[in-house]
């Protein structure tokens, strides 16, 4: 393959240094190793043809129909011509239209020749019509096997001629050329599990001839992809335990068990315990500790993260307590500190709007180690914040944490501080096992006794007048209510528009309650204030945005109500939903969605009707979204791409290949045998880019 990367697409036939840019600028292909790995994303059966009069639908696929141009007509005047195809196929007729490259075409295309055209047809004006379609005769379509694949392409390569013809003709000629290549996986790994060899693979996913071909080349691919990426992160994971000093916390002491004894607000729930366990052992060893905690929204992780940080406590060394927002850091401080302050530990909150005398006191505590516990947003990881001896981190909700900021808390100090992650976002387990991958999980699979699930609600426009009135019963019964509005960027002004209106019109309907309003382009002073006339009980109502979204604590708060529900991602609505039924009473959500909602919408609401866990939200989440969306929500970064291995989808591969990896690893764990030989070259040619975030947390 060494060659291949070597070698410029320009010299390759039918390429040429012009188009050789275009290729360069819209899919970032050099070279013929680029050109080798931009895969079909799907392929058409050769053998189906569709009959025009079978079409239906909006949504038709790419297709093939075969048949005659019965006429070729130039319609519209200078850059708004076109060339429009009449095309027969005995059933019916659709047209066929080129906005560009007119002439040639026109030239190109005759009424007696029989063509098969392949594109995607779409209904304009009553009738059916398919632009730039892609075109064979009979003689051409055979030469290829009984399998197209369709390319990724842009619009601008559409424009300028590109079809997926030519990349599946450009790998052939390749492909050609080569007689053997260079195997890219072990050999025990390729025998072990039935793989196809590198060039059968390439060379079929390309062109494959029959459907089991196919699928075996897609396996082989795919597994190789996820075998690398395990393989980084396996690798990276096991030298870090390897090689970097942790604290070691062998002290159960004073604090811990006084807290413990006196003054645990409820008896831990069984899982809590177990964590708690887990982490209690992972932290005695004297490697740092790298630990993600899940637990779904109401789980009690404060308590966790607390116990934990107490451990670091008796262990003479300092805790810092990171969450995203102001308002989850104060709350996390009122916490924290009121189940403290009988114990005589010193909690601070430190947050962008700490004044700079509170500021001057921190530091100074912070350098001499008289501050036990720091709790803050990212303002406790600017520069000038010191600590004496900081042995243990815990990052709330860390997804609303960039990377960069993570290896800033990282380097606060000599000895590595063990780091526990907690998340609410449940993370599917695939997605887990490659962005976490390196890290040891722990699960908080058990809610506090006496929580009730939430009841939630799908319900349309013409039931608002009954959403109220079972809002107004729940008010009446002491309990609290947040009504929640979308924010979302593209459509800001308008969103504001219609939370505003909502609020007026909460504040008439319910005239005898105390309604507060908080949304996040408020200034931050009054943000908090809105939040605590809630907190405190003085407000009966909370219309707001998503900023409720994380942490946000009132168990007395029983029904909420979301509106434009549909315009919500599933996670979001799960988030969201974890702000109710915090307390002993029955909890309400009630999505508030248009009626005309796609089929798609309709799954998501009724889904989160369906069910609480928010596992199997998370995934279905996955499924329906992609896994993009929620890596990019979580900000971090992939070690390396994926050309054709799906996170969303191929589970039981991720499964394969870590397995794979870690037999290895154990066996080998520095490389060295002959036969993982490849495996070191593979890893410094695939990962190129710098990968900082495996390693912070
Ligand atoms: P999250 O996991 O979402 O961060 P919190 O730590 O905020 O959850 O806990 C949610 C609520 O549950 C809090 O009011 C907390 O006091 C309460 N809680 C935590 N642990 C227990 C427990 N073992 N028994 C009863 N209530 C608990
Ligand atoms: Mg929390």
């Amino acid at each position: 393959m060494d060659g291949l990367r070597r070698m410029d697409i320009k010299y390759l036939r039918g390429i040429g240094p012009k188009r050789a840019e275009i290729l360069d600028k819209n899919l970032g292909i050099k070279t013929y190793y680029d050109l080798l790995h931009h895969y079909p994303t799907h392929y058409i059966d050769r053998r189906s043809v569709y009959r025009i009069i079978d079409f239906t639908g909006d949504d038709m696929p790419s297709l093939q129909v075969k048949g005659k141009f019965v006429s070729f007509n130039i319609q519209g005047e200078g850059a708004k011509s076109r060339l429009v195809g009449l095309f027969s196929d005995g059933s019916g007729v659709m047209e066929v239209v080129w906005f560009q490259r007119i002439k040639s075409i026109r030239q190109l295309y005759h009424t007696t020749t029989e063509y098969i055209l392949f594109g995607k047809p779409t209904r304009f004006n009553g009738h059916w019509s398919m632009v730039h379609p892609e075109i064979d005769t009979p003689e051409t379509a055979t030469s290829f096997g009984g399998f197209r694949g369709v390319y990724p392409l842009t619009e601008q390569l559409r424009n300028r001629g590109f079809s997926s013809r030519t990349f599946s003709n450009a790998a052939s000629d390749i492909l050609s050329g080569i007689r053997a290549m260079a195997e890219t996986l072990p050999m025990s790994v390729i025998v072990r599990h039935r793989l196809m060899g590198i060039l059968e693979a390439i060379s079929a996913i390309h062109n494959p001839q029959t459907p089991q071909q196919l699928q075996s080349a897609r396996f082989r691919l795919k597994f190789e992809e996820l075998f690398y990426l395990q393989l980084d992160i396996q690798r990276y994971a096991r030298r870090r335990n390897g090689s970097i000093k942790g604290f070691a916390f062998p002290r159960i002491g004073h604090f811990f068990n006084t807290f413990y004894s006196q003054f645990l607000p409820f008896p831990l729930t069984g899982a809590q315990k177990r964590v708690i366990r887990e982490i209690r052992a992972d932290m005695a060893t004297g490697r740092q500790m790298n630990r993600l905690l899940q637990g779904d929204v109401g789980s009690g992780k404060t308590l966790v993260a607390l116990l934990c940080m107490l451990i670091a406590i008796d262990n003479n060394t300092q805790a810092c307590l990171m969450a995203p927002t102001e308002i989850l850091a104060a709350q996390h401080f009122e916490t924290i500190s009121n189940m403290t302050a009988p114990m005589g530990i010193n909690v601070k909150l430190l947050t962008g709007s700490t004044r700079k005398k509170s500021r001057e006191e921190i530091h100074s505590q912070l350098a001499d180690g008289s501050l036990h516990i720091l709790i803050g947003t990212h303002a406790v990881i600017e520069d000038n914040v010191k600590f004496r001896n900081l042995g243990f981190i815990v990052i709330d909700e860390q997804h609303r944490f960039g990377v960069a900021q993570r290896a800033r808390l990282w380097t606060k100090n000599t000895i590595a501080p063990h780091v526990l992650v907690m998340t609410a976002t449940p993370i599917p387990r695939t997605l887990a096992m490659t962005v976490y991958g390196d890290l040891d999980v722990s699960v908080i699979n058990e809610l506090p006794p006496g929580r009730k699930p939430v009841q939630t609600l799908l319900r349309y426009e013409e039931n608002r007048f009954e959403t109220y009135r079972g809002i107004g019963r729940q008010l009446r019964l002491g309990r609290q209510v947040y009504i929640v509005y979308p924010l979302i960027k593209e459509n800001e002004k308008l969103d504001l528009k219609s939370l505003e209106e909502g609020y007026e019109t909460i504040r008439e309907t319910f005239r005898d309650y105390k309604v507060a309003f908080v949304h996040g382009q408020m200034k931050p002073q009054e943000k908090e204030y809105q939040m605590n006339l809630f907190a405190s009980h003085e407000a009966h109502i909370l219309v707001a945005t998503t900023v409720i979204e994380v942490g946000v604590n009132v168990p007395n708060a029983t029904t909420m109500l979301i509106e434009n529900a549909e315009r919500f991602g599933l996670s979001q609505l799960h988030q969201l939903r974890g702000r109710v039924g915090r307390g002993e009473g029955q909890s309400y959500c009630i999505l508030m969605s248009k009626r005309k909602i796609s089929s798609e919408t309709r799954k998501r609401l009724e889904l989160m009707t369906s069910t609480t866990d928010g596992f199997a939200i998370a995934e279905a989440d996955m499924q329906m979204r992609g896994p993009g969306d929620i890596e990019g929500t979580m900000q971090s970064g992939m070690p390396m791409d994926l050309h054709i291995a799906n996170l969303a989808t191929d589970g039981q591969i991720i499964q394969l290949a870590r397995d794979t990896v870690c037999e290895i690893l154990d066996n080998d764990p520095s490389l060295d045998h002959p036969d993982n030989n490849i495996l070191q070259r593979q890893l410094s040619l695939l990962t190129t880019r710098i990968h900082d975030w495996s390693r912070i947390s």
